[in-house]
């Protein structure tokens, strides 16, 4: 018997020429993405829930600050996953709100994919169902002194 694996938090952005790709991978796994609760930027949630029915929590537009809305609720470890199709062809007005989001993925451990094939990767790995993901630990960086300090 396979046993589905259950990702709970799953954060969802898309760039203008992504977005159809997006939907289109939300809508083939639409059974195991129902089981998770998602939450994307506004128009890639709006877009998702309109494409498939599925539930969605969203945001503010990226461009208005919904791209540091999730880097926050990373920040607060509240996303397990993040699936986040930004468009390599273009130049973006909030060019810094996605370098932001992708460095706080990066720094917090959240596994992250940036294109479908590696979406549909992460979605099967047998390591979603029961992976503890490694918290970084900062300690040092909470107390840490300044070299005029010491
Ligand atoms: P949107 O935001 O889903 O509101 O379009 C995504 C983005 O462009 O960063």
């Amino acid at each position: 018997m396979t046993t589905h694996t259950t990702i709970s938090r799953i954060a969802l952005v898309a760039h203008d020429n992504k977005k159809k790709e997006l939907v289109n991978w939300v809508s083939r796994h639409q059974v195991r993405l129902a089981q998770s609760s998602l939450v994307a930027t506004g128009t890639t949630g709006r877009l998702i829930n309109e494409a498939t029915g599925i539930v969605v929590e969203r945001l503010r537009s990226g461009p208005l600050g919904g791209d540091q809305q999730i880097g926050a609720r990373i920040a607060d470890g509240n996303i397990d996953m993040l699936v986040f199709f930004w468009d390599p062809l273009e130049a973006m007005s909030h060019d810094p709100d996605i370098k932001a989001l992708l460095r706080l993925a990066t720094l917090w451990n959240i596994p992250v994919a940036c294109n479908s094939s590696t979406a549909d990767f992460l979605l099967h790995s047998p390591l979603m169902g029961g992976y503890m993901r490694e918290s970084p630990d900062f300690e040092h960086y909470v107390h840490r002194k300044l070299p005029s300090e010491t």
